[in-house]
């Protein structure tokens, strides 16, 4: 009977080593990604993907990259630096971020950071037949590189994770949000699982947090005067008025541009505008949008 069930299990499709980085921060993150299929990305993964490929061109050459699976293991994924160290293959692990700080102020690896390293060791080892003593990580925000040993508790570690997420994964429960707040303000899905409103809907005394989108600084420019030109020059708005005194506004203050009545944009305006996401609304002299 247990031979059924482990050859059962073997046939379930792997778990990605990043979605079991995503249960051990957030189970709920977790299932809404591998489950739901809700993928979002946010200026924080392109800028890791940046980092990544940064790396890539810097010290070209010296990473490898490797694609592995393992059915028995449960487990798949793409070690993106792989490093030879004193005769040892070490996998490493790049982190926008700053490290975990435990209460002596000594860094440490984030839970999840640490359990998705383990896996990348425990994948090596399977595929390749091959003892892994330890994955590193480096944490680019504070510049630290932290030492992680695989050790037969890692290895449990991740089994026992690997098992939890396949449960979860054949679940039809949607974990809760997660108590702790601080991981939520960091996490990409918050506009899909909307963990303020949730808690809200339970605690109506609780005060929701602004999580997204990010509070906007820049300035909506009203441009009132008929007759006033709008072009561009440089990274700057030049707004000329009828008597032919110019004022100059950086790009980067602005969110909209509004024309009222009868004032002009250039074409090299619109598009430098347009090209930065920046959006242009006509009003009539009677207050008509157009
Ligand atoms: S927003 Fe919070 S509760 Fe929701 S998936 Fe992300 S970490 Fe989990």
């Amino acid at each position: 009977m247990q031979q059924t069930n482990f050859l059962e299990e073997e046939r379930l499709p792997t778990i990605r080593v990043c979605a079991l980085h995503a249960f051990a921060y957030c189970p709920r993150l977790f299932y809404l990604e591998e489950v739901e299929e809700l993928y979002t990305q946010d200026a924080a993964v392109f800028a890791g993907r940046r980092l990544h490929e940064e790396i890539e061109v810097q010290e070209d050459g010296q990473w490898e990259d490797l694609y592995l699976e393992d059915e028995l293991l449960g487990l798949r994924g793409r070690v993106d630096a792989l490093r030879k160290r004193d005769g040892q293959l070490i996998p490493y692990e790049h982190k926008r971020g700053r490290s975990h700080r435990d209460e002596n102020n000594q860094p440490q690896p984030w839970e999840s950071d640490r359990l998705q390293i383990l896996a990348y060791c425990c994948l090596l080892e399977v595929t390749k037949g091959i003892t892994i003593t330890e994955g590193r990580i480096r944490y680019h925000s504070d510049n630290v590189l932290l030492h992680v040993p695989l050790d037969d508790a890692g290895r449990k570690l991740v089994r026992d994770s690997i098992k939890a997420a396949r449960e979860l994964r054949a679940s039809n429960y949607r974990p809760p949000v997660i108590e702790n707040e601080y991981l939520c303000s960091r996490c990409s899905l918050s506009p899909v699982c909307l963990p303020e409103e949730a808690r809200l809907a339970h605690n109506k005394e609780w005060q929701p947090k602004r999580l997204f989108p990010a509070d906007d600084e820049r300035q909506v420019l009203h441009v009132l005067e008929p007759g006033t030109r709008v072009g561009r020059t440089g990274e700057q708005l030049k707004i000329t008025h009828k008597d032919q005194t110019q004022e100059r506004v950086s790009i980067l203050q602005v969110s909209q541009l509004v024309l009222h009545s009868f004032s002009q944009l250039s074409t090299q305006a619109l598009h430098f505008l347009a090209g930065n996401d920046i959006g242009i609304h006509f009003i009539s002299g009677g207050g008509r949008a157009m």
